[in-house]
């Protein structure tokens, strides 16, 4: 079948019947993801499914007209960049599963608040209009599952796959038959083979960078054994043995530590309470250029800057905390 002609869509083809579908432009920074269309299939599943494609509503009722009736829909985590839209494809009548402990986030922003940590440096006030910038908007009802169920819809079968350095409940996506690894949010996310991207992304307290190193180990082999095409939330179809996407990954989270490492140096904080490095570090702009942001965005950037800075510092070798 001909691939819809949709304004401002990409849609690829990664086999015969599973879509990549892609929103070129997006309202605001954290608004939209790449996502999964299973389309139906005689003896497989009998409707369509949707993995974590969140998109504008506008585009999620034209994909329903071509695609529609969406029987179910499945969030990888409670991101931004994932939970903001999931309520159009609920309003269209598909079942919404999102993974523990995240999924509460879909349901109100306050959970999101809290369960990310945000009171730790900043009020509500300013996440809820964060979040309003990029269309937040809550789903009414959700189904949590473990991070690491296998879904069964009709003869169709999803392995999820938990990567927890990004979010606790983050998942990547196994199609075992179809042999197809959607890696989400893992860190793979150069919009073309050009040009490059941030980068593996932990800005939160809950993050971790060893764990982070596992899972890139864990999402390799997972794909050189089990897949043939790797897709993911913010990037191009890759396939096997293209290792490129953990190679990426891997120099990205090396190159911020060498980038910390010679910021402790420089400002001569190698020897200093935790909490001093990282606010020196943070004036320096050195993973987001904050001198040229403001308001509620200038303030979630320096949070989030703050932990990736901390998660360096705490790893490095050239610093001698004294104290917190
Ligand atoms: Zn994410």
């Amino acid at each position: 079948m001909a691939l819809p002609k949709i304004d401002n869509l990409e849609i690829t083809k990664v086999t015969e019947d599973i879509l990549l579908v892609h929103q070129i432009k997006h309202p605001f920074f954290f608004s939209c993801c790449d996502g999964l269309l299973i389309l139906p299939k005689k003896g497989r599943n009998y409707r369509t499914i949707s993995l974590d494609l969140n998109i504008e509503p506008k585009y999620v009722n034209l994909l329903n007209k071509v695609y529609g009736p969406i029987s179910d829909y499945v969030c990888s985590h409670g991101h931004l960049d994932h939970i903001c839209h999931v309520h159009a494809w609920e309003e269209l009548g598909a079942i919404i599963h999102a993974p523990f402990p995240e999924a509460h986030f879909l349901l109100d922003l306050h959970n999101f608040f809290l369960g990310f940590g945000f009171g730790g440096g900043l009020d509500y006030r300013t996440v809820e209009e964060f979040a309003k910038l990029n269309g937040y908007q809550q789903s009414k009802q959700v189904k949590a599952f473990t991070p690491g169920k296998t879904f069964q819809f009709d003869n169709f079968k999803i392995e999820t796959i938990s990567f927890q350095g990004h979010s606790k409940a983050h998942i990547g996506f196994l199609l075992p038959r179809e042999q197809v690894f959607h890696i989400s949010c893992l860190g793979f996310d150069k919009p073309n083979l050009e040009t490059e991207g941030f980068g593996p992304w932990y800005g939160f307290k809950e993050t971790s960078i060893s764990q982070y190193l596992e899972d890139i180990n864990k999402a390799e082999e997972i794909f050189l054994q089990r897949a043939r095409f790797l897709t993911s939330s913010h990037s191009y179809i890759v396939e096997n043995p293209d290792l490129s996407p953990f190679e990426y990954m891997r120099k990205k989270i090396k190159y911020n530590q060498e980038k910390v490492d010679n910021a402790l140096n420089v400002s001569n904080c190698t020897q200093t309470s935790e909490n001093n490095a990282v606010s020196h570090l943070l004036d320096m702009d050195l993973f987001f250029p904050k001198s040229r942001l403001e308001g509620v965005v200038y303030e979630i950037y320096r949070f989030w800057e703050s932990w990736i800075i901390r998660k360096h510092i705490q790893r490095s070798k050239f610093f001698q905390t004294l104290g917190s």
